[in-house]
């Protein structure tokens, strides 16, 4: 039996882990991966202690800070958490069962996806969620980025590298920060689609092209493009805990101002929750308060 039990491994997980270790509680970290969603990101500019450092880098001094310390690092993905009496039982898609007197759930979100037809079919044909990932493969070929907020424009900047055109599709005004919107006006290679969306991903054994239709007129064309590198938003990866734990109407998982979710002993941190800001300093400060949180309950 565990005292702690923590589900996920980006930065929110991370800090817990290691604020859990050092106040001496038997804990593990269960995940399956080590990083999050920073590991898809080049360039973070907003962490304090580096100027500018790659979201990857940022993420391995993470893991080897949490190496130091004495904390079982179990890599499986979490199917499902029951309350077993006084404890809690965390299922992984392995058949493994773990106890845990608390737990904290720091599952982060993943990325939304369009709902057209071909998305599904050409995904890693073409169709991607990460630039700073799969940008190196469309060398000198016409892609699409669709989004108009940071994470979109960050795909524009990743790709600029890469890809001979960008076409950025967006169905709103863009909302990314000023400053990315700013060096967006200074790359040549950009066409701007504003409030249009795409409604169908085409090709044959790769993509070839999308169809893009201009909200106002439904007005429909084609792009011909080998890319699709869809960066519209992410979803909290908070469906395991259906029917346990109360959650928004998006899927974030409430909690207090004390990571303390409306079941006794089973805390939230990070992404996954209803934390105002999604932000990598945000997650590791709430990752190391749930810890704290959950110590002084297990004091009790
Ligand atoms: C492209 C991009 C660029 C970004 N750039 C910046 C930036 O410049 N600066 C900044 O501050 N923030 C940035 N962010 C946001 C930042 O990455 C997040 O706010 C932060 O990673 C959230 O941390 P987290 O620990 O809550 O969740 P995540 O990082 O999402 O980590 C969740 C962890 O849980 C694991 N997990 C999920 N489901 C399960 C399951 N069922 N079982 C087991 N494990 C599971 C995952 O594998 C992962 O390890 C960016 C995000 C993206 C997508």
């Amino acid at each position: 039996m565990y005292d702690l039990i923590i589900i996920g491994a980006g930065p929110a997980g991370m800090t817990a882990g290691v604020f859990a270790a050092r106040k001496g509680l038997k804990a593990a970290i269960i995940s399956k991966d080590f990083g999050g969603q920073a590991n898809w990101t080049s360039d973070i500019e907003n962490y304090m202690g580096f100027t500018e450092i790659d979201g990857e880098a940022l993420m391995n001094r993470f893991e080897a800070q949490v190496k130091e310390h004495r904390l079982d690092r179990i890599q499986t993905d979490v199917q499902g958490v029951r309350i077993d009496s006084a404890s809690f039982s965390v299922k992984t898609v392995d058949q493994g069962e773990y106890m845990a007197r608390t737990v904290i759930v720091t599952t982060g979100k993943r990325p939304r996806t369009l709902n057209v037809p071909g998305e599904n079919e050409y995904r890693n044909k073409g169709v991607s969620y990460c630039s700073t990932c799969d940008g190196p493969l469309f060398r000198s070929v016409p892609v699409a980025v669709v989004g108009g907020g940071n994470s979109a424009l960050k795909a524009v900047f990743d790709l600029e590298h890469y890809a001979s055109e960008i076409h950025l599709i967006s169905l709103t005004e863009l909302t990314a920060d000023a400053v990315f919107q700013e060096r967006l006006r200074s790359i040549s290679k950009v066409k701007q689609y504003i409030k249009h969306t795409v409604t169908e991903i085409k090709g044959t054994k790769l993509v070839e092209g999308i169809v893009v239709e201009k909200v106002e007129t439904k007005e429909q064309f084609e792009l011909p493009v080998q890319g699709v590198f869809v960066e519209i938003g992410l979803e909290p990866n908070t469906e395991f805990l259906e029917g346990l734990v109360e959650k928004a109407a998006n899927g974030e998982i409430k909690i207090d101002c004390e990571c303390q979710t409306n079941i006794p002993g089973l805390f939230a941190a990070g992404d996954a929750t209803t934390v105002p800001e999604k932000q990598i300093i945000i997650a590791a400060g709430e990752g190391a308060k749930a810890a704290i949180k959950a110590w002084e309950q297990l004091l009790q």
